[in-house]
């Protein structure tokens, strides 16, 4: 299955990508965790990138792209993935069409997880992270780890993402309206059926099932259930 998340920051992409890649058996892919494994690294890329990221602008085209290609060649996305943070605006939409075309697949759902802005800010300034393992994420409040400060999944240490302050969240939000609430469009000029949006509001599990209703796997297994 090849599905896409789509949503502003703090909507929850990354929480429910996790899960519902784990539930589809299909790699999680997000172009944000593989920029911020390249500056943890310290490499060249992780350097330009870092600057784009830390300001809440969109990294160039061109180095996400290449990034992506690269990452899509690999041989475990063969059975599917789950992109979470791509495309992010219309020329990435138009070389996802294009990756796509060469390998004769196609999209099989595009997820929009939708929340106010006034939400946004909120479950950002509380949001925490995993230095281990990316998506373990917490909330102060809304998500508690069992040890402030630590991971409750694996030990890790939590921190604060350095562009998760209110001034580039908002700019970020910006950024999402008017490059990324268009890539939906594009979507469904191409098959109206294929965006479903979903509201990011509510508990995690309660937007999972959503998600999972929507590309017809719900919880519950209902395939034995005679329709006569
Ligand atoms: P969020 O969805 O909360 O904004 P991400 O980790 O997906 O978090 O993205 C963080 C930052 O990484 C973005 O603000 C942007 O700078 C960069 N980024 C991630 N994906 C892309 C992309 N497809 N194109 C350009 N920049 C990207």
């Amino acid at each position: 299955m090849r599905l896409l998340l789509i949503g502003p920051p703090g909507a929850g992409k990354g929480t429910q990508a996790v899960r519902l890649a784990a539930h589809l058996s299909i790699p999680h892919i997000s172009t944000g965790d593989l920029f911020r494994e390249h500056m943890d690294r310290g490499t060249e890329l992780g350097q330009l990138v870092g600057t784009h990221m830390r300001a809440g602008l969109l990294v160039p085209d061109e180095v996400t792209i290449e990034l992506l290609d690269e990452r899509l060649a690999r041989p475990d996305t063969e059975p599917g993935f789950l992109l979470d943070g791509f495309p992010r605006n219309r020329a990435q939409a138009n070389e996802l069409d294009g990756i796509l075309a060469a390998s004769g697949s196609r999209l099989d759902a595009v997820l929009d997880l939708e929340i106010p802005d006034a939400e946004v800010v909120g479950r950002i300034a509380g949001r925490r992270v995993c230095r281990q393992d990316r998506g373990h994420v917490f909330h102060v409040e809304h998500n508690p780890p069992r040890v402030a400060g630590t991971c409750t999944i694996c030990g890790g240490e939590l921190y604060q993402r350095e562009d998760d302050s209110e001034a580039t969240v908002r700019r970020r939000l910006a950024v999402h309206h008017r490059e990324t609430a268009p890539v939906l469009d594009h979507y469904r000029d191409r098959d109206r059926g294929l965006v479903t949006t979903l509201s990011a509001l509510g508990p995690v599990e309660e937007v999972l099932a959503r998600g999972l209703a929507a590309i017809g796997r719900s919880r519950v297994d209902v395939s034995g259930i005679a329709s006569h």
